[in-house]
């Protein structure tokens, strides 16, 4: 190591601004106030990703209930909704608006005094069981314990795209790349969106709001769920049994396909509904793109599995991305020691990796948590399970210390 290099001491480092990364934080600063936590992410903000991701998209209402957020409390986001009059979004089992979820973690980041994360990308990472040094892009950091929250990833990109890629600027974007927040007009424009779940239907309705003419091409017919994981995930109905499972390809199966495909909630389908009527929209389910071919001057033409022609002027595809701890190459070391399946660690029930001080939240904590790691329901249960892990105190289910009279009078 060089010596002009700035060196930071740490008890526990996050690697991760995101509502999983910030689930974490809360929860050990909950817990263990004097523990010195620091926070690396790509930006210097909390929330950046998921903040961007919701403007760019236009989504204005979080599709999880009200009680699913980074705070340990469940109801700490209701009472803020009501404090603050925000408005409700009037939709089935009261998901939060973006606004009000946002403006909340502002609020619960600055009560918990919570520091900027450091702008930094980790280039190594070396554990000798009892600690771990991360080679970063802003100096070293030596910590004791490291959480990764990144939501490693790869983007689903189907085969059939290769002919477009590069080929015209904006032929052909991933829904990650859509901007909807800096486009305010799609008139005449002639948009086929790829894909069945609530990120399709969202970017289809935004942009045949403003003015496009929009096709929704879906492999299967949209399926119609009001969450993205059956709420039997969230609990014993479903978990005992996927506890239960000793056959660990099989577990992690059965996770990939409790998520599997998109499906929307009720009034997303109505609204797209609406849309196909005043003709602002075409919706092609049951059919699939077998080809494509990039036009000159501009567009394509994509070829359907039904013989069907459809000329786009942009693709956009909303196919999603499938959680992969193995795209986050600077873990190589610490992976060597750790079983993988399918893109998942092998985790074992406090989500740490193999002998490594080394924890993981969100979607690649889904052998230990199920399918729904990767939502906020899963941050507060990560949370929860690498704290004690951490500081080796028992959470009661509220995630606040298990007290044996009297409850939660560690409640802030
Ligand atoms: C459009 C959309 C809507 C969703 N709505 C809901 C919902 O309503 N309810 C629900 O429960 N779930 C929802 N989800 C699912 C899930 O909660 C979100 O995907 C959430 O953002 C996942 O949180 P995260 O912290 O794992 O990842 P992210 O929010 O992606 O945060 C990861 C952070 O890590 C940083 N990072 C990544 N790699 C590195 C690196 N190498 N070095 C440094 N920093 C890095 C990123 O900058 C980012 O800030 C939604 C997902 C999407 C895509």
């Amino acid at each position: 190591m060089e010596d002009s290099q700035a060196v930071t001491t740490t008890d526990t480092c996050i690697i991760g601004a995101g509502p999983q990364g910030l689930a974490a934080a809360l929860q050990l600063e909950l817990v263990a106030p004097s523990m010195d936590v620091t926070v690396i992410d790509h930006s210097d903000q909390w929330l950046t990703a998921w903040k961007t991701q919701f403007a760019r998209a236009d989504i204005t209402t979080l599709r999880s209930p009200i009680v699913h957020h980074p705070s340990p409390d469940p109801y700490a986001l209701t009472d803020f909704v009501e404090q603050h009059g925000f408005e409700r979004s009037g939709l089935p089992y009261d998901p939060p608006t973006a606004e009000s979820f946002s403006a909340f973690c502002s609020e619960i980041i600055k009560k918990a005094e919570l520091a900027s994360p450091i702008a930094a990308i980790p280039e190594t990472i070396q554990s000798d069981h009892t600690g771990i040094e991360l080679q970063t892009s802003a100096g070293v950091i030596r910590s004791r314990h490291l959480i990764i929250a990144t939501n490693p990833h790869h983007r689903n990109i189907p085969q059939w795209t290769w002919n477009l890629v590069g080929r015209q600027a904006g032929l052909l974007e991933h829904s990650l790349d859509v901007n909807l927040a800096e486009t305010p007009d799609l008139e005449g424009q002639k948009i086929a969106i790829v894909g069945g779940g609530l990120t399709a239907a969202h970017l289809a309705r935004s942009a045949a709001l403003k003015g496009a003419e929009v096709k929704l091409i879906a492999r299967n017919p949209l399926r119609i769920r009001d969450f993205d994981t059956e709420p039997g995930w969230l609990g014993p109905k479903y978990l005992t049994k996927y506890f239960a499972e000793s056959d660990v390809e099989r577990r992690i199966q059965v996770a990939r396909e409790a998520r599997g495909g998109g499906s929307i909630p009720e009034w997303m389908h109505n609204t797209l509904l609406d849309l196909t009527s005043s003709h602002a929209m075409e919706i092609l389910d049951s059919a699939e793109v077998t080809s494509a071919d990039a036009l000159s001057p501009g567009g394509c033409i994509l070829q359907l599995n039904n013989n069907e022609q459809i000329y786009s002027d942009q693709v956009w595809l909303a196919t999603g991305t499938q959680s992969n701890i193995e795209s986050m190459r600077c873990l190589k070391q610490i992976l060597a020691d750790v079983p993988v399946i399918d893109g998942l660690p092998l985790v074992d029930h406090s989500l740490r990796l193999g002998p490594h001080p080394v924890y993981v939240m969100g979607r690649v904590a889904a052998f230990a948590l199920g399918p729904a790691a990767g939502n906020l329901w899963g941050a507060r249960h990560a949370a929860r399970r690498i704290t004690t892990a951490i500081t080796g105190i028992e959470l009661s289910s509220d995630g606040y210390y298990r007290q044996s009279s009297g409850p939660n009078n560690t409640k802030p």
